[in-house]
């Protein structure tokens, strides 16, 4: 089936006083209606700003993208801002893991709610009224008729939370992508949001893209996984494939912080050394080199001079295969 959203060999540059910063370097994915994406890896792999770049959020003016995003067969990347300002909030919307991003402090919270499905859906006052404390109450915030005409100033962290969570699902959107969208809420509250997430995508066909570091989460929510690192994809595939039978050495050192996985390699896992490049001036061939326990171990030090790529599908972006990474652990990592 063709992807509701298709990302190809998107590149995301900004300019900074020290030089150009390749945030996103070639990287393509799918998300099919209905279906959720994880995308995990540490802070500053890209997840974040390739998810802004999709919804055209960052800032044009010191940001150069490449590459295509294609939206239900619209491309995205040369839309014009009022298109995209028609697109966001609506057919997609985002959930940012830091409410003040996409609450302003100067209107009611019920405002806020209200007025974008009054502009995209052309309902009365009264309507998109009664649909914002709807979703006020479905994301669990007590008393939402009153707290309709709060700032969000006079909501908690976590309440906040929950109202963009709302303000996101207002007008159903078809695709939604939500970072890291309940790392500030308690468990009990968190279960609630990522049922209301699944109920979205089943009551609508939603696409919904997941970024988190929680892969508990992402083992519960996603179909397919992303892993990405140094702006790059290293690791795709269903999230049942990437948990239990993981093949790049960064989604090992990923995992290890998930202990109640078991599989063949658990018993081995060890932290990953190191931190992720910069990437004013990443490594040259695989990013993962300086850190990568395997790397010494690869004939003609391609690991420092070729980037693997990732093949479609199934895929680790990695010269070795997990056949020879266990053959090298096992005769050479292991006995140290
Ligand atoms: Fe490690 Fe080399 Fe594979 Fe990169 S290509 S993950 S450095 S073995
Ligand atoms: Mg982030």
């Amino acid at each position: 089936p063709e992807a509701f959203l298709s990302v190809r060999d998107l590149r995301v540059r900004f300019s900074t006083e020290d030089g150009i910063v390749k945030a996103v370097d070639g990287l393509s994915f799918d998300v099919e209606r209905g279906k959720t994406l994880g995308i995990v890896g540490e802070s500053g792999s890209g997840k974040s700003v390739t998810n802004l770049t999709v919804l055209g959020l960052h800032n044009r003016k010191t940001t150069d993208i490449q590459g295509e995003i294609i939206l239900d067969g619209q491309e995205l990347n040369s839309a014009p801002e009022r298109e995209m300002e028609k697109l966001r909030g609506n057919k997609a919307a985002m959930i940012f893991q830091d409410p003040l991003t996409a609450l302003s402090p100067y209107y009611t919270v019920g405002r806020q709610l209200s007025e974008p499905f009054m502009k995209h859906r052309g309902a009365s006052k009264k309507e998109a009224r009664d649909r914002a404390i709807e979703m006020l109450t479905k994301v669990g915030i007590p008393q939402p008729q009153t707290r309709f005409d709060d700032y969000p100033h006079q909501f908690s962290g976590g309440m906040r939370q929950r109202a963009m969570i709302a303000m996101a699902l207002m007008c159903d959107p078809e695709l939604l992508i939500a970072d890291e969208p309940t790392t500030a809420l308690d468990v009990t509250v968190q279960a609630q949001i990522l049922d209301l997430l699944k109920d979205l995508q089943q009551e609508f066909g939603s696409a919904i893209i997941f970024i988190t570091h929680d892969l508990g989460v992402i083992a519960n929510m996603a179909d397919d996984l992303l892993v990405m690192y140094a702006g790059r994809a290293v690791e795709r595939g269903t999230v049942r494939e990437v948990l239990q039978t993981p093949s790049h050495p960064y989604t090992w050192g990923l995992l290890s912080s998930m202990p109640r996985l078991t599989g063949d390699i658990d018993e081995e896992l060890v932290p990953i050394p190191g931190s992720p490049p910069s990437l004013l001036n990443p490594p040259s061939g695989c990013p993962f080199n300086p850190r990568c326990a395997y790397s010494g171990h690869v004939a003609d030090s391609l690991c420092t001079t070729e980037r693997p790529p990732l093949a479609p599908g199934r895929a680790a972006a990695c010269h070795l295969t997990a056949g020879q990474k266990q053959t090298i652990f096992v005769n050479e990592i292991k006995p140290r």
